[in-house]
């Protein structure tokens, strides 16, 4: 019986999955075994990463032809560096990630990781060099180890790898209380976890794969204030060593990165750190302000519903 279960958990997984927008599809594409829009070229190489770069060159693309989304988008990410994605709303930053993993290719332009074009590499060994840390993480009906081992390359990730991971993602405590520790089941059967212990469990599965290159799609942008707070800094120490791109909805999450870079409409529109885009006086600083208002009063009225 669980057997004929598991495609239509799957199902309701992919739905609300699709809904939530960018999630890590490779894996997805995988588990179905589904038709995918782009195929590797014959013969493809496999991606060599030994200094992660991700670099897009006058990359223009849309999903429909009669509509344009990025309209000639280039920059760099040298190896090691942490740059941060931000933009109204549709301005098209997914639909990099989305690239990025190769989902489509672009009209016209290219994209290089170390180097290398990613429309000549296999697909599996370009999304083996990627993790992402979606908006919305998606927790598999099976035990919380699975749910972390399953970040693993071959899907064979040790209890000692699992156990390390769910340490570095500050799971321990929540595990030592569970009933079963790592075999508890957890999802829509089992187990039900905050959105806050979710993205940690996203961050475990990513330290499992261990990608050069990491995708934060507004990672805590579903988090609470405090629960951010939280998780960011397990998402810095993730980062460490690594090359990322954090797409960003709250601005205070980024201030630090190495370069943000500004979208509007599918173009970028400006280009440094936080200090310099503030004294450039443009979209980010007027972002910025916006957002620092809206602290501001979100801070008053849970103050104010505190003291009720
Ligand atoms: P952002 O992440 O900056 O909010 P997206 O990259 O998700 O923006 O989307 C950019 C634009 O592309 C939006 O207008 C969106 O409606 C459109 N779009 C996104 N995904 C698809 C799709 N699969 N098919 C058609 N249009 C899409
Ligand atoms: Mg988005």
């Amino acid at each position: 019986l669980t057997q004929l279960f598991r495609p239509l958990d799957m199902l309701g997984m992919v739905y609300r999955t699709i809904r939530q927008g960018l999630i890590d599809m490779a894996d997805m594409f995988r588990l179905l075994d589904t038709e995918q829009e782009v195929q590797d070229k014959p013969g493809a190489p496999a991606l060599v990463v030994r200094r992660p770069s991700v670099v897009f060159e006058d990359v223009v693309f849309g999903y429909d032809r009669d509509r344009t989304i990025l309209k000639g988008l280039s920059f760099e990410v040298p190896a090691g560096h942490h740059v941060a994605l931000v933009g109204p709303s549709g301005a098209g930053k997914s639909t990099i990630g989305r690239l990025l993993f190769r989902f489509y290719d672009p009209w016209s332009g290219r994209i290089l990781i170390d180097g290398q074009d990613i429309a000549e590499v296999s697909q599996t060994s370009l999304r083996a060099a990627l993790g992402i840390v979606p908006q919305d993480s998606v927790l598999f009906n099976d035990t919380i180890g699975y749910n972390i081992g399953y970040g693993h390359p071959t899907g064979e990730a040790t209890p000692a790898q699992i156990e390390a991971a769910a340490q570095a993602a500050a799971l321990s405590g929540l595990i030592e209380r569970l009933p079963a520790r790592f075999d508890t089941e957890v999802g829509e059967r089992g187990l039900k976890l905050s959105g806050g212990e979710k993205q940690r469990v996203a961050i475990a599965r990513t330290l499992v794969k261990n990608p050069p290159i990491l995708l934060l799609d507004e990672a805590t942008s579903a988090l609470d204030t405090r629960t951010e707070q939280d998780i960011l800094a397990t998402l810095h120490a993730l980062s460490e060593n690594r090359t990322s791109l954090s797409i960003a909805h709250r601005l205070s999450t980024i201030v630090d990165s190495d370069s943000i870079l500004v979208l509007q409409d599918g173009r970028l529109v400006e280009q440094g750190n936080h200090a310099q885009l503030l004294r450039m006086d443009g979209l980010y600083a007027e972002m910025w302000a916006r957002q620092a208002n809206e602290t501001q009063a979100n801070e008053t009225s849970e103050a104010v519903a505190n003291a009720a």
